[in-house]
């Protein structure tokens, strides 16, 4: 336990009441927002490499795959549709660089990554020759024996039986399909690449294959989705009986196809549905899932049984855990410093080939808002115990934040029953919104981009 000197709790009216969906970036994956983080502290960053860290800290290792087979209109990712084998070999050849650089500094030392994450872009865009390569290469530098949980990102239309079984083969052990719906109008009018036949083909490969854990994907709130077809969606859904669901509420942030749009026409409300009517049909999916079993985990995430099935990623980014990221505009986090790489394919690589780090910005976090952070996040999950993050932190987050607790309390989102600081469903499924309540004042006003 240490005791840390935390700033006054911030003294905010409350969070904004938004009903329309307009541009921006709505959901809270970090804290402070990204807008703060800046180049003037990548020699921090470059300082922290050097020290190790505290003694038990988990590492988690996560590889950006920037590689799609079209874009998405609401995609605001870093992704690439051009890109060739050779290209793609190049990149994967700078992710082996990138992670040589780390594992030899005393940051790693004799650290092997708890949990392992791929994500994108698309992943399961690589052919299995292309991801025996890498993984070969990432596991020679950094071993994956410790490794409990090792998640891949997978576009259905991408999957083959033979892809499938390629992947289990790497040691993959929670497989995460991008579905998002099973309407083949809106996977098109959205830009996605599949379509609802690949999706039943890709499940029931990998079910077959035995993937310890399957995770499926939805979006609430697409373009031009109705009452109806929303209806149907879920329904699909439950009968796959996925081990978890994680459900988003449509944003339309600002480097969206969705985006461009409005701003040619001149509009300012997003072609989709308002924020009430995408709660609702979140809170709608959930309650179909609970009647067949499942249990709501956090703000975006059904499981189908919590003894079983764990997320060690967002167990261990929730909760401070040092998380190494690779690849072109990847976010990461290593003793007490946030970071990001840069954000462009020939920047990263020239980097990388320079023999330097490719880090385009960095944020030393300082113990507030480490606190604030883990809370914030915490709370995503519906629920926090004041009393671990007293042990934890030395102060009691009850205390600490009495003037936004009392604010969400007043709007009857908060439930307190002693220990547990917790959320009402209502205020789960806007918890993003209410979790502006409780930043410091100088960090309310960034944009998360
Ligand atoms: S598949 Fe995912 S990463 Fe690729 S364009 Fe679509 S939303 Fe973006």
């Amino acid at each position: 336990m240490s005791s840390i000197t935390i700033a006054p709790p911030p003294k905010t009216a409350g969070p904004p009441m938004q009903k329309e969906t307009t541009a921006g970036n709505y959901f809270i994956s970090n804290y402070p927002p990204f807008a703060f983080w800046q180049q003037e502290q990548i020699p921090d960053f470059h300082a922290a490499l050097e020290r190790t860290p505290a003694p038990g800290l988990p590492l988690g290792l996560y590889t950006h795959i920037p590689f799609c087979r079209k874009r998405c209109h609401f995609c605001y990712f870093r992704v690439y549709t051009d890109k060739d084998a050779e290209d793609i070999r190049g990149y994967l050849d700078t992710l082996l660089k990138e992670l040589s650089v780390y594992a030899a500094k005393p940051i790693i030392g004799s650290r092997k990554p708890k949990f392992i994450y791929f994500g994108g872009g698309t992943p399961s865009y690589l052919s299995p020759d292309q991801l025996k390569f890498l993984t070969d290469g990432m596991k020679a530098l950094l071993p994956w024996d410790e490794a409990e949980e090792i998640t891949f990102e997978a576009e259905p239309g991408t999957l083959t039986d033979h892809k499938l079984r390629a992947i289990r083969e790497l040691g993959v052990t929670r497989l995460s399909l991008g579905i998002e719906h099973f309407d083949d109008h809106i996977l098109e009018i959205n830009g996605r690449a599949h379509r609802s036949k690949e999706i039943a083909r890709a499940y029931a490969f990998a079910r077959e294959i035995g993937f310890p854990q399957i995770n499926i994907d939805l979006i609430a709130g697409m373009v031009e989705e109705t009452e109806e077809k929303w209806r149907e969606t879920v329904a699909k859904a439950v009968a796959l009986q996925p081990d978890s669901v994680t459900i988003y509420q449509m944003e339309v942030p600002y480097n969206t196809g969705i985006y461009k749009q409005m701003r040619a026409e001149g509009k300012l409300v997003a072609p989709v549905a308002d924020w009430e009517t995408k709660r609702r049909w979140v809170n709608y999916a959930y309650g179909q899932f609970e009647q067949s079993g499942y249990t709501v985990t956090s703000t975006t995430t059904v499981v189908k049984d919590p003894a079983k099935v764990s997320f060690q990623y967002r167990q261990g980014l929730f909760s401070g855990a040092d998380l190494l990221s690779i690849g072109v505009a990847s976010f990461g986090h290593l003793n007490g410093v946030h970071y990001q790489n840069q954000h462009d394919f020939q920047p990263y690589v020239d980097a990388v080939n320079t023999g330097q780090l490719p880090i385009y910005r960095a944020y030393v976090v300082p113990a507030d808002e480490r606190y604030l952070r883990e809370f914030m996040l915490q709370l995503k999950l519906g629920s926090v115990s004041a009393d671990a993050f007293t042990r934890k932190f030395g102060r009691d987050p009850r205390e600490q934040f009495a003037g936004p607790l009392a604010t969400i309390k007043e709007q009857g989102f908060l439930t307190n029953n002693g220990d547990r600081i917790g959320l009402t469903r209502d205020g789960l499924l806007q918890v993003d919104r209410l979790l502006q309540a409780f930043f410091k004042p100088e960090h309310q006003t960034g944009r998360y981009a």
